[in-house]
């Protein structure tokens, strides 16, 4: 694999920062290059445990949460726990083209390809103007192993 030099990822960042009109500054940059190394959405929480040992306090992080989701840089999702994720928005990662599961627990999210979407004819008959994203709920196989 292609390991990415740190100071390549910094200048990465600083460019994305400034495409969506934003300054750059070291918490945002932090802020964006955890949500990228993540494997999963993260927690405000989550993120403090990472970036306050580097310098951060929490509402530092959670202040360039709220900028940077502003921005459309970053999104956010509930799970329905009533806790905040956020996760790297991917402008090339379509969340409408498929379904997404997610983990209730642990908010691990899988790519559900080669599942059909409503064509026009049955978004029409349901009333559907567009659908942003098809999210299915579940437990994941680590939280909930399958019982033999
Ligand atoms: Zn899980
Ligand atoms: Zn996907």
């Amino acid at each position: 694999m292609n390991k990415m030099k740190d100071t390549d990822e910094i200048e990465k960042m600083r460019e994305i920062l400034r495409a969506a009109g934003l300054r750059s500054t070291p918490a945002r940059i932090s802020v964006l290059i955890t949500l990228r190394k993540a494997s999963k959405p993260q927690t405000h929480a989550e993120l403090s445990d990472k970036l306050v040992p580097i310098g951060f306090d929490k509402a530092t992080v959670f202040r360039n949460l709220s900028d940077l989701t502003d921005a459309e840089l970053i999104s956010r999702t509930e799970l329905g726990d009533h806790v905040w994720r956020f996760e790297i928005r991917d402008p090339s990662h379509d969340r409408s083209s498929h379904p997404h599961f997610v983990c209730v627990e642990c908010g691990t999210v899988a790519c559900m390809n080669g599942i059909e979407l409503p064509d026009e004819k049955m978004k029409k008959s349901l009333n559907i103007s567009r659908i942003s994203e098809i999210l299915v709920k579940g437990h994941c196989m680590t939280c909930e192993p399958v019982p033999r």
